[in-house]
């Protein structure tokens, strides 16, 4: 006993370019996706759908998902 079990991550493909990283490197992001009818009256169906996507860092910082984590993070707070 001692030593933890390491290197035997789960793995994750990024969403945006494919590669695979370990779980604990990659960024999760969760995308909300919008489906709506558009409809001006009670048969308007408003779907909200969320997903999990992975990705890199590299990745996650050209999508500016930090600054996007950051900002949640404040309105889980309280902060509007
Ligand atoms: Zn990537």
């Amino acid at each position: 006993m001692g030593k933890r079990r390491r290197g035997r991550e789960r793995l994750e493909n990024c969403d945006s370019c494919g590669r695979t990283v370990p779980r604990d490197k990659a960024v999760d992001f969760n995308k909300r996706s919008v489906f709506s009818t558009d409809l001006r009256t009670n048969d308007n169906i408003t779907l909200f759908t969320d997903v999990d996507v992975y990705y890199c860092i590299s990745c996650a910082k050209h999508r500016k998902i930090f600054e996007k984590k950051k900002k949640l993070a404040q309105m889980k707070r309280g902060v509007f």
